[in-house]
């Protein structure tokens, strides 16, 4: 059974336009969890976290892939795309050789809270056509197991079931599991033991692992699973909400600078150029 390698708190910070988010998966995990290079939880009720919202700003090389908890989101971007992520909904950008887009609230009061993800995109592709789309809630297939264990499966297949994406380079699995309070209970996948792989709990607690090797993972805790297992075991006594992200390495070298992540410097200074310029749309 794979194991806890590491636990992450992730660090306290704010982005775009002084929304207040912790970021979980920081630079010195890309090499790591590749092909992640990002993941930001945000969550408040207090509007002034995040009214400020992403106005523009610029992507390269990459994919970035926005899921809402609780809350209203407006996206705009250069390649002519928009749309409106609300609850439970998901956005999956793949910026390729360049998008500007905005990620702004469309709510002045209330919770909001998700999560955005950003997943590399293998050397071949970092100049591809940008492409965008919406998922609404009712849209992320799910699928339901005994106890009453709930699974949303944003991106890659589990339990037979395909998820709202596919990518053939990175493979990326992206679930929200919901694991029930009213008693105990168990989730089991099976992820190939190369791939990379994390979960972040969001709601109650778990251990991760069977038998003597089982390891707590609480709330607002994300935990590095170990490369050493085909079978991932999730077990929860309180009751938990939590994420599963693993995806395949793409072993090329990451180079970022901000919002634009490519191979190499002399590609990243072309990324700067660019958008200076204003060939980035
Ligand atoms: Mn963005």
């Amino acid at each position: 059974m794979r194991t806890v390698e590491k636990i992450i708190h992730g660090q306290k910070t704010s982005d775009g336009e002084g929304v207040k988010l912790t970021r979980l998966l920081t630079h010195e995990l890309q090499q790591r969890l590749d092909p992640f290079l990002m993941l930001d939880a945000f969550g408040s009720d207090e509007a002034s976290d995040y009214v400020g919202g992403f106005p523009d700003h610029p992507h390269r090389g990459f994919e970035t892939v926005t899921y809402m908890l609780t809350g209203k989101m407006r996206h705009h971007d250069s390649a002519g795309n928009s749309g409106l992520l609300e609850d439970g909904g998901v956005q999956w950008m793949t910026a390729g050789k360049g998008v500007i887009h905005s990620e702004m609230p469309e709510q002045e009061n209330g919770r909001m809270s998700g999560f955005q993800l950003w997943v590399n995109l293998p050397a071949k592709h970092k100049m591809c056509a940008p492409w965008y789309k919406d998922i609404q809630s009712n849209d992320i297939p799910e699928f339901h197991l005994e106890n009453n264990i709930k699974v949303r499966v944003i991106a890659g297949h589990s339990h037979h079931t395909q998820g709202a994406v596919q990518r053939e380079e990175t493979e990326p699995l992206y679930l929200d599991i919901h694991l029930p309070n009213t008693k105990s209970s168990s989730f089991e996948e099976i992820i190939p033991k190369n791939h990379n792989a994390f979960i972040y709990v969001y709601e109650g607690s778990v251990t991760v692992g069977d038998g003597f090797e089982q390891q707590g993972v609480q709330i607002e805790e994300m935990a590095i699973l170990r490369n050493n297992s085909d079978q991932l075991k999730i077990n929860t006594t309180t009751g938990a909400k939590l994420i599963l992200i693993a995806g395949k390495p793409l072993k090329e070298s990451i180079v970022q600078y901000g919002p634009f992540v490519m191979n190499t410097k002399e590609q990243i200074i072309q990324a700067v150029e660019d958008y200076r310029a204003g060939r980035l749309i």
